[in-house]
């Protein structure tokens, strides 16, 4: 059974709260400073929710990060991991962590460029931090599965258990490759207005 994180950047806690109150466990957030305003609250309250980091991490958030999340979806270099290593160090967590790749190699997205990919591995692997494997996005178009062909291959390759796949519009694709963390936000929340 693949995890489903309910992706609700943008959206109030009092619009999810009826999810939480369900017990729907997952949740995924793109800024850590809306994630810290709109989740530390209810996460001392209710400490079996797990909160995914997604968005393009800066490595000035990675200490007020590494004390709210529990997974962070969007590692893509070598300063970032030796940062959130640090951190997790200084407080005693071990977060959850994928690797970001930019499998279309497009300039305006974050990852790690395809070439990147084995010496962030072997950094996390000096550091000791639990990476579950690859997520990417990919880019607009047809050929989804291509894409999520390709990166199924090089998390197979680097031996890495988990995949961090599927959006609104392509989690059906990304189920086929057996991707075990969905990002759905619109498909749960409703349309984003944009900010
Ligand atoms: C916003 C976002 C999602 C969710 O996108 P939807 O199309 O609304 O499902 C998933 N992953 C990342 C990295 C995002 O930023």
């Amino acid at each position: 059974m693949p995890n489903i994180i309910a992706v609700s950047k943008t959206f109030s806690i009092q619009n999810i709260k009826p999810l939480i109150d369900y017990g729907h466990l997952h949740y995924g957030e793109n800024k850590v400073q809306e994630a810290i305003d709109k989740w530390t609250e209810i996460k001392t309250q209710k400490p079996d929710l797990r909160l995914h980091m997604i968005g393009k991490l800066q490595t000035n958030k990675v200490k007020l990060a590494v004390r709210l999340f529990d997974y962070i979806h969007s590692v893509d270099s070598i300063k970032l991991v030796k940062k959130i290593s640090t951190e997790q160090e200084n407080i005693g967590k071990k977060l959850k962590i994928f690797l970001q790749v930019n499998i279309g190699n497009e300039s305006q997205k974050s990852g790690a460029h395809i070439s990147e990919l084995s010496d962030i591995y072997l950094e996390c692997k000096n550091l000791k931090l639990e990476v579950l494997g690859l997520m990417c996005i990919p880019p607009l178009g047809s050929s989804v599965d291509n894409y999520f062909f390709d990166i199924k291959k090089m998390n197979d390759k680097l031996k890495l258990k988990y995949l961090s796949l599927g959006m609104s519009s392509d989690y059906l694709n990304a189920l086929n490759f057996k991707s075990n963390f969905l990002r759905i936000g619109t498909k749960i929340f409703g349309q984003r207005s944009k900010t």
